[in-house]
C-alpha cells in the first residue's frame, strides 16, 4: 500500500509514536472485542509493519488477557487510559495502530470492513469498500 508518515499519540500526550514506511493495510473492525475499546462503534485502524513503528516518548502499558490461549496484547496509556493500538497473534510482525491517536485521522480510509458477524444495528458499513463476515481468506500460497 501507500508509503505514509503518521504520527500521533494518546489523550493527555505522555506517549507519542511515529511511523514512516508502507501501510500494510486499512480497516474497519466490528468485532465484540474492538467494540469495548472503542466506546460501541466499529474501529478503524491501520495495520503497520512493526519495524517501522517506534514509541518516541514515554512507554505505554500492556493488557493481555489470561484466560484465553492466543491473546492480543493490548498497549494503552497508564495515565489517561487511551487506547492505542495491538499486536495479535495473528500478525505478529504487525502494530494494529488507532487511528483516532493519529494526529490528522481524516487521512485514514478504509479498504474494507471486517467482523461484520459482531455488527450491532447502529453501526455502519464504509460505502464502496468489500466488508468480510469474519476475516477476509488470505491467498492460498
Ligand atoms: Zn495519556
Ligand atoms: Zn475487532
Amino acid at each position: 500500500m501507500e508509503c505514509m508518515n503518521i504520527k500521533g499519540g494518546c489523550y493527555c500526550g505522555a506517549i507519542r509514536y511515529e511511523f514512516e514506511g508502507d501501510v500494510t493495510a486499512s480497516f474497519q473492525c466490528h468485532c465484540r472485542e474492538c467494540q469495548y475499546i472503542t466506546g460501541g462503534h466499529a474501529n478503524p485502524v491501520y495495520v503497520l509493519p512493526q519495524d517501522k513503528f517506534t514509541f518516541v516518548k514515554g512507554s505505554p502499558a500492556t493488557f493481555s488477557r489470561t484466560d484465553l490461549t492466543e491473546p492480543v496484547k493490548r498497549f494503552f496509556c497508564a495515565d489517561c487510559g487511551t487506547p492505542l493500538g495491538s499486536i495479535s497473534p495473528k500478525r505478529p510482525e504487525a502494530f494494529i495502530l488507532k487511528v483516532g491517536t493519529t494526529d490528522e485521522p481524516k487521512k485514514w480510509t478504509p479498504q474494507f470492513a471486517l467482523f461484520t458477524c459482531d455488527m450491532q444495528p447502529f453501526q455502519n458499513l464504509p460505502d464502496n469498500v468489500p466488508s468480510f463476515e469474519k476475516r477476509p481468506q488470505p491467498p492460498s500460497q
